[in-house]
């Protein structure tokens, strides 16, 4: 098979960091269908030489684990092409069609990533050109717009232009090894699938924290803030991917029909959950990993009187029959103690007890996305102890995990999120990609959050840079009566 895939923002941070390491892993692994073009296209003046000699010195400063060496690098680079392009200009569209015609690929991507604002030109001026043809793929990065109505807009522009089966919303969270071994789990184990409700569950924590400031995305970030940028879409699907029923197949409909089900089922707002049930924060200067760091408005790019979330902890629950009454928490931050993404589910103390255990511990399942990916399964096991065991009037559990790091397991053949995803395009799987309806229904869910918060007068507390948000992020939780997982 044959593919052209046009990286639009081809010299951009997202192709250099992510998406050319991810396609170059693609290549050494063997998994990249072998007659293929990567077309780069951005206003520079560059050709294929000076367009593979930038990548080639961006890869300096990928993981050294993903870096190609010379000679692979040389066969990589073969695959590589510039085309110099404005998408603000309709006549650029034609030296991409001609350049396209040089071969006639079976499989052509657009894959979009410059900034959102040019989404809708560039899909006219795609259609106005005629390469909107049914082999055509379009993949869009987030963020998918800035509120239900924009979201909306764009999506209509897409679909007028390609079908919903040739379009690729991307959620990089999604095709993440432990997202793709929690659907294993749940739909592939007949172990868990009768516990996974509010019977055995007593809630379920998604947290996705991150050591990091704004860098150099100061001014994209103050528009946007953690409620947009990480909640309305990650955090949802992840939620989605722990809540969805089992779906009657593994077609990509049949995925995101149940997913579709969560979220609106998610229990809608009332003004006393706006208040009490979600806690938006901002960090100010403090210590991270020894080292003394600015505060959010001390940013570049970054309005000093900036009342932009960067922490955001909700609690919500599905209101349905599997999971009623179960609380889920969401939180996510920008310059948390770590970098941590993962989903804890807590289930319910055995109902009679007959050992002792130490206070708060509860078998409880862990996904962890971030830094590292795998699952670990928490359970009390007896004490391997003499002393105590001869002499306890009543026998001791001692809490143990088992524990299957994906990395260790699968070490190198291990497929990355964006890997699994740019091949899934080129082959035109849509499972681990966002419906656009999905999309719109979880914007219709945090809508009233934000304009609960452009009503508000008091804006984000404050938070120190290094710690784990707003305290009140932990009284929030306490009044359940639980804990986040740290603090347990
Ligand atoms: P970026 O570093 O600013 O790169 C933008 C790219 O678009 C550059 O290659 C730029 O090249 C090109 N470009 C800008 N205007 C253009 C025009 N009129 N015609 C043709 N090319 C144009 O941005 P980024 O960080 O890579 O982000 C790209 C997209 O991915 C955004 O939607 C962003 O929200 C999303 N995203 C980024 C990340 C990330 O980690 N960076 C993560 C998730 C999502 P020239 O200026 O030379 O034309």
């Amino acid at each position: 098979m044959s593919f052209d895939l046009v990286l639009f923002g081809g010299t951009g941070d997202l192709a250099w960091r992510k998406l050319m390491p991810a396609l170059f892993q693609a290549f050494r692994h063997g998994s990249l269908p072998e007659h293929g073009r990567i077309i780069g296209v951005a206003r520079d003046d560059l050709g294929d030489a000076a367009y593979r000699e930038l990548i080639r010195s961006r890869f300096n400063e990928v993981d050294l684990a993903k870096r190609p060496t010379p000679a692979e690098f040389d066969r990589f680079a073969a695959l590589l092409h510039f085309v110099r392009m404005d998408l603000s200009r309709p006549q650029d569209f034609q030296r991409l069609a001609a350049t396209l015609r040089e071969r006639h690929a079976d499989t052509v991507v657009m894959y979009l990533a410059t900034a959102p604002s040019l989404f809708t030109t560039a899909v006219q001026q795609l259609a106005a050109a005629g390469l909107n043809r049914p082999n055509t793929r379009i993949v869009l990065e987030k963020p998918l717009g800035h509120d239900l109505a924009s979201n909306r807009a764009i999506n209509e522009t897409v679909r007028s232009a390609l079908s919903e089966k040739q379009i690729f919303r991307i959620d990089h969270y999604l095709g993440k090894p432990a997202v793709q071994n929690l659907f294993a789990l749940r739909f592939g184990n007949a172990l868990f699938e009768p516990l996974w409700r509010r019977e055995n569950i007593a809630n379920i924590q998604i947290t996705i924290a991150e050591d990091l400031g704004v860098a150099k995305r100061g001014a994209f970030y103050d528009n946007t803030g953690a409620l947009r940028d990480m909640v309305q879409n990650h955090a949802l699907q992840l939620l989605c991917a722990i809540g969805m029923e089992p779906p009657i197949n593994a077609h990509a409909d049949a995925i995101r029909d149940e997913k579709l089900k969560v979220l609106r089922s998610l229990k809608p707002w009332t003004t006393q959950a706006l208040d009490g049930d979600v806690i938006r924060g901002q960090y100010t200067a403090g210590t991270v990993a020894g080292e003394s760091v600015h505060g959010y408005r001390d940013e570049p790019g970054v309005n000093p009187q900036s009342s932009t979330e960067t922490f955001v902890a909700l609690r919500t629950e599905i209101a349905n029959w599997r999971w009623a009454g179960v609380p889920f928490y969401i939180r996510t931050g920008k310059r948390l103690a770590g970098r941590d993404a993962r989903i804890v589910v807590n289930f319910r103390p055995a109902p009679h007890a007959i050992f002792h255990s130490p206070s708060g511990s509860v078998n409880r399942l862990v996904i962890n996305l971030q830094p590292r990916d795998g699952l670990e399964l928490h359970l009390l096991a007896q004490a391997q102890d003499n002393r105590q065991r001869t002499r306890a009037p009543v026998q001791s559990l001692t809490p143990v995990h088992l524990d299957l790091d994906f990395e260790k397991r699968f070490g190198s053949e291990r497929v990355g999120a964006y890997e699994r995803l740019l091949l899934d395009v080129i082959d035109g799987r849509l499972n681990l990609f966002v419906r656009s309806d999905e999309q719109e229904e979880a914007w219709r869910w945090v809508e009233p959050v934000m304009e609960h918060w452009r009503n508000q007068g008091a804006g984000p507390r404050p938070y120190a840079a290094g710690s784990w948000g707003p305290s009140a992020a932990s009284a929030m939780i306490a009044r359940d009566g639980h804990c986040w997982s740290e603090e347990c």
